[in-house]
């Protein structure tokens, strides 16, 4: 499905506060963003930059101390308590880096378990958690717990969870920080595909550069602002040159300024800023 014109998620002037110390600690300086339905956006910065915070925002996880997030063009600091439950149940999936499965279920009550809070039966709950595994892969694994899976597994199963009550957007934060790179790369491309075939906006971040490969855009944030907007078109010549070699690493040596470039890109440390060119 192609990326539409709607906005489905749009930040403004979004700061956070946290009190430390007597004082406080400003997560975010005021972000502004839109997010089209459909696209695939990755959010890039460094540790601390405060990209699990923005995601709580838009996740409707934790509030904003000033500034708006509207989904689908709805304020979401208006929701009632029964509104912003169903928001976080049906219209949103959450993708974690500990991919927080609950331990003693198996992967396929994992799944359900959203199903049922939206009330579905138990026979429907099955047959559809079912196919979610089968979609990620795991379509044999139904029966094992999170600990008889690999780190992968686990994070496909939490995929499969994510999609359980068809959420318009999915957030994924840092999905792939505690899988290898091979692993990651995989979680990544799954996630790309179900983008494409069932249009499903996807916000994730990840260390992983070649994340830039899959995106429609990417959202540069640095010290709680957005410091730049890339369209992929804009990125293509980068991430081409970079190619697979990145998986030896980054900030490996490796030749050619235009890689140079895309390395301390990723690092942050850009010289030549290409300024927001969607916002
Ligand atoms: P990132 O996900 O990009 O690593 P975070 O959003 O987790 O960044 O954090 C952004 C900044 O906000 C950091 O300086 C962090 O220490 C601070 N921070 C995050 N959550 C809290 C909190 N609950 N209380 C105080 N400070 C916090
Ligand atoms: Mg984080």
């Amino acid at each position: 499905m192609a990326v539409t014109q709607e906005n489905t998620v749009r930040a403004r002037a979004v700061r956070k506060r946290f009190p430390m110390g007597g004082g406080y600690l400003e997560a975010l300086k005021g972000i502004d963003l839109e997010v089209k339905r459909g696209e695939y956006i990755s959010i890039m910065g460094p540790s601390g930059s405060g990209k699990t915070t923005l995601f709580n925002m838009i996740g409707g996880l934790d509030k904003p101390s000033d500034g708006t997030v509207y989904i689908d063009e709805v304020d979401i600091a208006q929701l009632d308590a029964y509104e912003l439950a169903w928001l976080r149940c049906r219209k949103i999936g959450y993708i974690f880096q500990t991919f927080n499965l609950i331990p003693v279920m198996t992967a396929l009550e994992n799944v359900t378990l959203p199903m049922i809070f939206a009330g579905l039966s138990g026979d429907e709950a099955n047959t559809k958690a079912r196919g979610l595994l089968d979609t990620v892969g795991l379509g044999d694994r139904w029966q094992h717990k999170p600990t008889e899976l690999s780190g992968g597994q686990q994070q496909r199963v939490a995929i499969a969870r994510s999609f359980a009550n068809d959420p318009s957007i999915i957030l994924a934060d840092e999905p792939t920080a505690n899988l290898d790179l091979k692993t990651g790369h995989d979680i990544i491309e799954l996630l790309r595909k179900l983008n494409k075939d069932r249009g499903v906006t996807i916000i994730s971040n990840t260390h992983d550069p070649s994340m830039l490969n899959v995106s429609d855009r990417i959202i540069w944030i640095r010290d709680g602002r957005v410091e730049r907007v890339e369209n992929r078109s804009d990125i293509d010549i980068e991430v081409g040159t970079i190619g697979g070699d990145v998986l030896g690493g980054v900030g490996e040596a490796h030749g050619g300024a235009a890689e140079r470039h895309a390395m301390d890109r990723l690092k942050g440390e850009a010289t030549q800023p290409t300024e927001g060119k969607s916002q």
